[in-house]
């Protein structure tokens, strides 16, 4: 995941000013010289950091932060606020025309950014929206990209406009707009082609898109992983074709997330989407709050709760909220709940965006692992359904009996036990995901 050491960096920093009981402006200003290198191995650009610096020093050394009750905690909230502040505040939204009337994006990028993945993500969730999406390909000189388009269209249930490689890109684009009117879709998402680099071809063949049909919102989809490239890409671009928003993808990557926190301040333009993954569900809206507070380790339960809303059922979770409530929680609900969690994308993804949860995550990593949820599933079936509702009657010569029935050693059975009391535990750290409100909040 994006972030991880610049996120343990800020907290060994966090760490070492909370321990202080009073502080000095010596220790503010050693923390804040931690916090500005960190930055800068993050690969976040040197003139985005010397301004964020410039902010946050004369926001963290002044009387009122020193003199406070807990400074500490100030320094930490000033920086969180101008980290927010860095990628823009706001969440920024495509702009949508009223009504069924059509709204055209053009999608634009270099080659290998993720541009054709992430229309097709874009689609499906627009669909989701209750738009009605019109995939165009116009990507033709990259091999692959118009039938890769129409494979992923397909699995989103979202139509593909294409007409082969052979025609110009605004030919096709100018057709497929027809094509729309025609057939009432009111989005219209064009995937226009790439290049191995910026180059004058490219940026005229999205001018004469460009000014020969009205392109609502330009989204530039641009790579986490490249750092500072994709920074400078995100600049010119804004520049020469005009852009009016950025999706930045492979987030979830090993990518030391530098491009995140510059992108707006170098190029002005929001960041919308971020790319989590390669599968078509793993784009997410973007939030400078949320992001920040991943950042600074203090977890993502609100996106942690709207992904769990998107993937489990509400009535199970209800339900599963009461049985926790009344510590009737089960072994039945154990495997619900695991594989309500591999839905989710697995433990270590559901982990990661929880405060504090990280250092839990070695134990309880392989919980969902799909020959381990098999295993698990073969013991909890073995079991009589009093234990499964009563975990408390299992005894050696019960779990010896479960052991012979799913083809395991006892000592599996012991661990699938020891896992399902750290499980029970979890679920009742975060009530959040069971559909209930909260979820813990830093620094309180
Ligand atoms: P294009 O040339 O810009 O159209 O790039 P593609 O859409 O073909 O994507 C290039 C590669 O990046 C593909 O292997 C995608 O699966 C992968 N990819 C795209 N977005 C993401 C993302 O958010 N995370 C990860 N891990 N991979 C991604």
């Amino acid at each position: 995941m994006a972030f991880e050491s610049l996120t343990d960096k800020l907290q060994n920093v966090f760490k070492n000013l909370r321990s202080k009981g009073r502080l000095t402006e010596a220790d503010v200003k050693t923390a804040l010289k931690e916090v500005k290198m960190a930055l800068l191995e993050a690969d976040v650009s040197y003139k985005v950091v010397k301004q964020f610096m410039k902010a946050v020093q004369e926001r963290a050394v002044g009387q009122d932060v020193m003199t406070g009750l807990n400074p500490g905690q100030m320094v930490i909230k000033i920086v969180n606020e101008e980290l927010v502040r860095l990628m823009g505040s706001e969440t920024t939204e495509i702009a949508f025309k009223p009504g069924n009337e059509i709204t055209v994006l053009m999608m634009v990028g270099l080659q290998g950014a993720g541009k054709t993945t992430t229309t097709a993500k874009l689609a499906g969730k627009l669909k989701a929206k209750g738009k009605k999406p019109l995939l165009v390909a116009c990507d033709v000189y990259r091999p692959a990209a118009i039938t890769q388009l129409q494979v992923n269209g397909e699995k989103q249930g979202v139509d593909v406009f294409a007409m082969g490689d052979k025609q110009k890109p605004v030919n096709i684009a100018k057709a497929a707009l027809e094509y729309a009117k025609v057939n009432s879709y009111n989005t219209v998402l064009i995937d226009t082609a790439g290049r191995l680099h910026i180059d004058e071809d490219m940026m005229a063949e999205l001018e004469e898109i460009k000014s020969n049909l009205t392109v609502d919102q330009t989204l530039l989809v641009v790579d986490a992983m490249t750092g500072q490239d994709a920074v400078n890409v995100a600049e010119t671009f804004s520049e020469k074709v005009g852009i009016d928003g950025v999706v930045l993808t492979k987030l979830d990557g090993d990518t030391r997330g530098g491009a995140a926190l510059s992108i707006k301040a170098i190029s002005g333009k929001p960041i919308l989407y971020v790319g989590m993954g390669e599968k078509l569900s793993d784009l997410e809206q973007f939030y400078p709050e949320r992001m920040a507070s991943r950042i600074l380790g203090m977890g993502d339960v609100m996106s942690l709760i709207e992904k769990a809303q998107a993937n489990i059922d509400e009535e199970k979770a209800k339900q599963m909220e009461q049985k926790i409530k009344k510590a009737s929680f089960g072994f039945d609900d154990y495997l619900e709940s695991m594989n309500q969690m591999k839905n989710m994308g697995g433990i270590s993804s559901v982990l990661s965006m929880l405060p504090g949860m990280s250092a839990q995550m070695g134990d309880i990593e392989s919980m969902v692992d799909e020959k381990e949820l098999a295993r698990k599933e073969a013991m909890i079936l073995s079991m009589t359904p009093q234990e499964r509702a009563n975990p408390d009657i299992l005894n050696v010569s019960r779990k010896n009996r479960i052991a012979r029935g799913a083809g395991v050693d006892i000592s599996e059975v012991n661990r699938m036990v020891k896992q399902f009391e750290q499980a029970k535990k979890m679920m009742k750290q975060m009530p959040g995901l069971m559909g209930g409100k909260g979820g813990k909040k830093f620094g309180k």
